[in-house]
């Protein structure tokens, strides 16, 4: 059997998952890289994404929020902004997140602004995949 390591993914709000898991699947800003138990030692950005868990034999998909991820010897930590599983995320809360961030860059007004929507868009698309690909 392949062996085990922590995984804890820890939001402003709360512990989203603290279990032993197989393999983990996450973009970074380095990459994307898929960590097993005996990974090497590693920090890195996250970036709007998703990461993919396989824990006794099955796969749980979940999207985050842009972050950050540490690769310990035997425990991996990733801190984000926010993270839900398919079945949390509200899908008319996405698709009126991303009509709004539509709507404002189309608007094309100052850099910050438009910014601000490229990402409310991002988080948005995201989560709406997320739902879509992970639900069971
Ligand atoms: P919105 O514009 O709809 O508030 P947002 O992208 O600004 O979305 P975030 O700042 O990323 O929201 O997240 C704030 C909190 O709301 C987090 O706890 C996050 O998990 C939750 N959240 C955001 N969007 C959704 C959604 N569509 N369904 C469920 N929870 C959501």
């Amino acid at each position: 059997m392949a062996s085990k390591f922590r995984l804890e993914i820890v939001t402003p709000d709360r512990v989203f998952f603290d279990e032993e898991v197989t393999m983990v699947v996450v973009r970074t800003d380095d990459g994307d890289v898929g960590l097993m138990s005996d990974h090497i030692q590693m920090a890195s950005r996250i970036p709007i994404g998703r990461v993919k868990i396989k824990k006794d034999g099955e796969i749980l998909g979940a999207s985050v929020a842009s972050g950050f991820i540490k690769v310990g010897l035997d425990k991996t930590t990733i801190i984000t902004d926010a993270a839900e599983w398919p079945d949390e995320i509200d899908p008319e809360r996405a698709e009126a997140a991303k009509e709004r961030a539509e709507k404002r860059l189309q608007q094309k007004t100052e850099d910050v602004n438009t910014r601000r929507a490229e990402i409310a868009l991002n988080k948005a698309l995201n989560r709406i995949y997320v739902r879509e690909t992970f639900r069971k």
